[in-house]
């Protein structure tokens, strides 16, 4: 059985209410000028870990057995589910490695063992980082929690549309980071099981958009992966998506697609108008809706989905600096 249902994603709710933050939604008067409709700004960059992704993470270690709890979990996550897995894990009292490679910048690997994950470090590509994790699985009995594609961290991140529903109602777009699509897909079960007529809509980067080829190939696709502003929306889907693929295809309205410019001004909006610290990958809907690339009609909900942007990144962003990071990897 693929997917994940209405059921899932209330159960979910019970199981990780007291382990993640019920982060606030408030309206944004400069955008709602912009949109000529209500726009809510869903502040889930306030999650404990910087993401959202704490909600999946909590709620897959929280559906582990007793066998799966003693061996421990594992994760090749660099970003924000490694954070997020390492913070579960220890709340549970369970026993987590994120394996990397030797490229992995120093502040990721301080900030995910900042969060109590042991460290292991091997060789020099993320797939190498993923042989250790396929070990560990098969030889000391660990536990893979993935980013996007597994049941339970997509019914994670769908608790973040019974929130959306309580706090609006009347909701009629959602407006949703888009990348493994574990977050939108979770968000579109719980929105459009609730209310059919929501329209759901996912924002990804032109630089490496892996869904949206995906969804225009009609099966999962690898795309080549670019440096870019929404790192956190980078890598692929697998080319053996077994959940996401599918429930994207079926739930998502519409995925639009932004360059790096476009990324930065939705950082910079965040800052100057809202007030708020985002990261390239979260800021993209702000971002869509100032380029012009979004017409909403009705209540409206945009999601800020994380906050960990490298801080000197953020402070060249927002004093307008054209900042190039394509020419800046070469
Ligand atoms: C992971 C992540 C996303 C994308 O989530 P998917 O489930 O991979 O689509 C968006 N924003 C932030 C901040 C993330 O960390």
């Amino acid at each position: 059985m693929t997917g994940v249902t209405a059921d899932d994603i209330a159960a979910a709710r019970e199981r990780i209410a007291g382990l993640v933050r019920r982060t606030p939604c408030d309206l944004s008067p400069s955008l709602q000028g912009v949109a000529g409709a209500p726009v809510w700004l869903k502040h889930e960059h306030h999650q404990t870990t910087g993401s959202f992704k704490l909600r999946g993470a909590s709620n897959a270690v929280a559906s582990l057995g007793d066998a799966e709890r003693a061996g421990g979990v594992v994760g090749a996550s660099t970003g924000n589910h490694g954070r997020a897995l390492a913070h579960a894990a220890r709340r549970a009292g369970l026993r987590c490695v994120i394996c990397m490679s030797a490229l992995v910048p120093r502040n990721k690997v301080d900030a995910i063992a900042a969060e109590g994950a042991e460290i292991v470090i091997v060789g020099r590509s993320q797939d190498d980082a993923q042989e250790e994790v396929d070990r560990l699985v098969a030889e000391e009995g660990m536990t893979m929690i993935p980013p996007f594609d597994h049941q339970a961290v997509i019914a994670g991140q769908g608790t973040l549309g019974l929130e959306m529903l309580d706090d609006v109602p009347d909701l009629e777009t959602a407006v949703i980071p888009l990348s493994g699509g574990g977050l939108i897909a979770g968000i579109a079960a719980a929105l459009k099981s609730a209310r059919p007529e929501v329209r759901v809509v996912g924002i990804s980067m032109t630089r490496g958009a892996a869904m949206h080829a995906s969804l225009a190939a009609g099966e999962p696709t690898l795309v080549e992966e670019l440096p870019t502003l929404a790192d956190s929306l980078g890598g692929g889907i697998g080319l053996g998506n077994r959940h996401t693929f599918a429930m994207v295809r079926n739930l998502v309205d519409e995925v639009v697609l932004l360059s790096e410019a476009e990324i930065a001004e939705g950082v910079r909006h965040c800052y100057w108008q809202e007030r708020q610290v985002l990261e390239g990958g979260a800021a993209v809907g702000p971002a869509a809706l100032l380029a012009g690339r979004l017409t909403l009609r009705g209540p409206s909900l945009l999601l800020l989905s994380g906050c960990n942007i490298d801080m000197a990144l953020h402070h060249r962003l927002i004093s307008g600096e054209n900042v190039d990071l394509m020419r800046e990897a070469e």
